[in-house]
């Protein structure tokens, strides 16, 4: 791949109801942009773009009803049309990685087969990422791409951490645990050395906090547990899935209540976690500002079930020397921050109230033995540093 001084590196991130953008200068990875369509599937709506070049949308408008592909579509139109964009190479985030790409790798025909070979293992995602790729190669046919993946940075944990005990010849044919959320912790291994120093090669607990959630046990910035399994419906409660629950009770509701495979799917995917429990809300603000018992209940259990995983986390790494909060509820919830870190006041570590009614990098009282920090979570960035390696000077 090569690039010229004012070439810029394009990253999609294709979700189940939305596509964010961003475009980063290749050679300093400055972010130029960053933007998003969200709603698609009932009322999609573009966000707006905040940076250097977000005249580019200026004036724009996504037309009412756009599907996946139409938002996609609409996104790399008005993108094709600017003048001085010098695209270099686009990046992917893609969901499933299956059990041989624990890197980012430059996508060809070959990559592409193997990739939609794995859209069974994430249905709601994984067919996404793919439109995207092809919308891109359509519309610059010799832009080099690269497909980066939520499951590759958790392909260095042990074996022990990624088997099921169900028979191997299950375990043979990919039934492992693969973990997401890995272009996030990705990042936060990243900039954690420069925020925490020698912590940062330690033993580490992030925990990405948004819609979905999961937590990463790390060693040296790398993966060695993580609470999200087979599929993202694992570990911990979300906001409408439910997070690790007795396979039995699935099995119940088949057997004896009658109910289908996508009926069961419906309830454990989108009508449980902080929705099911609360029967309020999907969203943490909605809840924190109820008065509704429910709406504390579900919150309550929500940091319950971040406590008793990363008592799992500590015990895979062995002790703990920081831990991180990142996305939407992690970087944003005081009040949640404060219920999961009493909870983890036996591990060494206390909280600053004042620092994290503040929001601070680090919200951690001095004499705290163990660091609690905040950091914003950014799954772009590393795909364009990803990206950019690949890249050779014109
Ligand atoms: P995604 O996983 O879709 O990227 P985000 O990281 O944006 O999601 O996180 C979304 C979650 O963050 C929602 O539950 C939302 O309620 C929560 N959130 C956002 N802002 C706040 C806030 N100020 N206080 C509490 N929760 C918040």
């Amino acid at each position: 791949m090569m690039r010229t001084e004012d070439a810029a590196i394009l990253v999609l991130n294709a979700g189940s109801s939305s596509v964010k953008f961003a475009l980063f200068q290749a050679d300093t990875l400055e972010p130029l942009c960053r933007g998003g369509i969200e709603g698609i599937g009932s009322r999609a709506q573009f966000g707006g773009a905040a940076g250097a070049k977000a005249h580019l949308f200026d004036g724009a408008v996504l037309p009412e009803g756009s599907s996946h592909e139409a938002a996609t579509h609409w996104l790399l139109d008005r993108l094709r049309r600017a003048d001085n964009l010098d695209l270099c190479a686009a990046g992917h985030r893609v969901v499933h990685g299956g059990p041989d790409f624990s890197a980012p790798v430059v996508i060809d025909d070959v990559v592409m087969t193997t990739l939609e070979a794995l859209i069974p293992l994430a249905p709601a995602h994984q067919p996404h990422n793919l439109a995207a790729i092809r919308a891109v190669a359509k519309a610059w046919p010799s832009l080099p791409q690269l497909a980066c993946f939520d499951t590759a940075f958790h392909r260095t944990m042990p074996r022990l951490a990624q088997l099921f005990a169900i028979p191997h010849a299950l375990t043979d044919q990919g039934l492992v645990r693969y973990g997401f959320h890995g272009l996030s912790y990705q990042h936060i291994a990243d900039v954690l050395p420069d925020i925490a120093g020698d912590c940062a090669k330690g033993r580490v607990i992030v925990a990405h906090l948004g819609h979905g959630a999961s937590l990463c046990a790390m060693r040296e910035g790398r993966s060695v547990a993580t609470t999200m399994g087979f599929t993202a419906l694992d570990g911990l409660m979300m906001g409408m899935r439910c997070g690790s629950i007795d396979a039995g009770l699935v099995l119940y509701l088949i057997e004896q209540r009658g109910m289908t495979a996508a009926e069961v799917s419906e309830i454990l995917n989108r009508r449980s976690g902080l929705l099911g429990v609360s029967g309020i809300s999907n969203d943490a603000r909605t809840l924190l500002a109820s008065e509704e018992p429910r709406a504390a209940e579900a919150l309550d259990l929500f940091a319950y079930r971040v406590v008793r995983e990363a008592g799992s986390m500590v015990a895979a790494l062995g002790g703990l020397d920081a831990f991180v909060f990142t996305a939407g509820i992690g970087e944003r919830s005081a009040r949640i921050r404060a219920d999961i870190s009493r909870g983890l006041a036996w591990t060494g570590a206390r909280l600053d109230e004042d620092r994290n009614a503040a929001n601070l990098t680090c919200i951690s009282a001095d004499d705290a033995k163990v660091p609690l920090y905040v950091i914003s979570a950014d799954e772009e960035l590393p795909i364009a540093r990803a990206a950019a390696g690949q890249l050779v000077p014109a």
